[in-house]
């Protein structure tokens, strides 16, 4: 029986969503959400991607570019007055300019392209229109939450918490915990406390050591202009029993869980989600593989919640009352350029296998899935490195200044050769606790796992301009939008 709650939702949808569709009649537009975990390569893969449009890059599998129809693509000012604009211009000049990686995704933000193309079916000149829409994929691990209650949400989140490297890392919450009772009366000190431990604890295990994911709620660690209000003020607490007694701090707690749900969960699927027509998942597949077999599994986790959240969309909130939104959904694995391309198959499989069940679902539902591996922005190129006899895969870069390796201090400015090592042919080996560990087999024995290379230097594009190399970008687009320039 749904919700009286739930069929407002749903009926307020429906009508933004035909508001929408009316508009679309006349000037096709599609909504292109971009999303992934802090640190997956949204920023860069936006930026990246606007700049080919623009500008005519090296796009061989992009269909509509390569075969001459594009005829320009600029920008436009963005529908959505409230949303900020994704700042394109700051983070071209520093990837361009300063050679140095843009500031990341906290918030949503959104930007709109033009596209002005000759349809290949009706050789008739016509204009897409692209809204991307960059948002935190931190906030998607939220979606669960509106269909859990508090007392519940406090056992799941405890129970995760005692498992693996968290246990370690959630130690001073949990001692707070002990001394906490939930049913003594409510106090502010007590639950700011037990909301800054907790938050605490959801930083450390997002530390590129453990490189955990699974980490809701999704605004305790990207607050957006959320920070420091009530609406995050909460936190699990052990509580024995269904109901919280009247004036305890878990009747607190709970109030402000259900509080935030209301305020910052459904705004945001109402406003955001809802509304988009094609999705990509950045996932950094990478980071997790250098941390270890426990960081895999909990992103395997965290990428299972966030595609349970596009189940959602589809089978309740939209499809029920409206066509489904959604209708391509692309899962990248990005930073591709770490690796030689001999391993970015291998890549490519590994996601593939991590998101198999959750593909499995969208079929079934309807959307069309693809999983790619790729680098927006490509900051490495390969070589082959002679060591005695043998001769060794490499990739090439230039490491930010003032990292070390040894005794190496990199200065900003010289190459160097580094050997990242194959990933294993079965992606089951990667989830294996001792199958797999990490890309770890460097030059002199050093660990690079850590070194970060600049961006790249611009090459000459076809128009002209400067554009950035790249891996498998041009598949992405391809798949994204190539239809939509038919
Ligand atoms: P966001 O949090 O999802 O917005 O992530 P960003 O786009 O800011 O990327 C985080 C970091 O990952 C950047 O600062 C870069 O160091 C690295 N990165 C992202 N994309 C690429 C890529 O295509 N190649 C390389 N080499 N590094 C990348």
């Amino acid at each position: 029986m749904p919700t009286f709650a739930a069929i407002t939702e749903e009926i307020r949808l429906a009508t933004a969503a035909l508001g929408e569709f009316g508009a679309g009649l006349i000037n096709p537009t599609v909504r292109l959400g971009v999303t992934g975990l802090s640190g997956a390569g949204k920023t860069v893969f936006i930026t990246a991607l606007v700049h080919q449009l623009l500008h005519g890059g090296r796009l061989p599998v992009f269909e509509a570019l390569t075969s001459g129809r594009i005829a320009r693509a600029r920008l436009e000012p963005q529908p959505d007055d409230a949303v900020p604009r994704f700042d394109y211009e700051a983070h071209l000049h520093a990837l361009t300019t300063e050679r140095r990686w843009p500031e990341s995704t906290s918030r949503t933000s959104e930007l709109r392209l033009v596209i002005d193309y000759q349809s290949a079916r009706r050789a008739r000149n016509r204009t897409l229109t692209l809204d991307i829409v960059d948002y935190p994929g931190e906030w998607l691990l939220d979606l669960p939450l509106l269909t859990t209650r508090y007392a519940q949400w406090s056992a799941d989140t405890l129970r995760l918490s005692r498992t693996g490297p968290r246990a370690m890392l959630a130690a001073p919450w949990h001692r707070y915990l002990a001394a906490l009772d939930a049913a003594a009366p409510e106090d502010e000190q007590s639950a700011r406390e037990a909301a800054r431990l907790f938050t605490d604890y959801l930083r450390a295990c997002r530390d590129d050591r453990f490189a955990m994911r699974l980490l809701p709620p999704g605004r305790f660690l990207m607050p957006g202009d959320l920070s420091g209000s009530p609406a995050l003020t909460f936190a699990p607490l052990e509580v024995s029993g269904d109901q919280a007694p009247a004036g305890s701090l878990w009747a607190m707690m709970e109030r402000r869980y259900e509080a935030y749900k209301d305020a910052v969960v459904r705004p945001f699927y109402r406003e955001h989600f809802a509304r988009l027509d094609r999705q990509i998942v950045l996932v950094d597949a990478l980071a997790a593989f250098n941390a270890g077999p426990d960081a895999v599994k909990d992103l395997e986790a965290a990428l299972a919640a966030i595609l349970a959240s596009f189940r959602t969309g589809r089978a309740t909130l939209v499809s029920t009352l409206f066509r489904p939104r959604i209708d391509r959904i692309l899962f990248a694995a990005t930073k591709a350029d770490h690796l030689h391309h001999a391993n970015h198959d291998r890549l490519e499989r590994f996601l593939a296998r991590m998101t198999e069940r959750a593909v499995g679902e969208a079929k079934f539902s309807g959307a069309e899935v693809d999983v790619i591996a790729l680098a927006a922005v490509r900051a490495t190129r390969e070589a082959t490195v002679a060591r005695g006899r043998e001769s060794l895969p490499a990739i090439i870069g230039t490491p930010f200044e003032g990292q070390t390796v040894g005794r190496d201090v990199f200065d900003g400015g010289t190459e160097v050769a580094s050997f990242p090592g194959d990933l294993p042919e079965d992606p089951a080996a990667l989830l294996a606790r001792d199958g797999f560990k990490g890309l770890t087999a460097q030059a002199n024995d050093t660990d690079f796992r850590f070194l970060r290379f600049r961006p790249p230097l611009a090459e000459p594009g076809t128009s002209g301009a400067p554009t950035l190399p790249h891996i498998r970008l041009d598949r992405a687009l391809q798949f994204l939008i190539g239809d939509r320039l038919a």
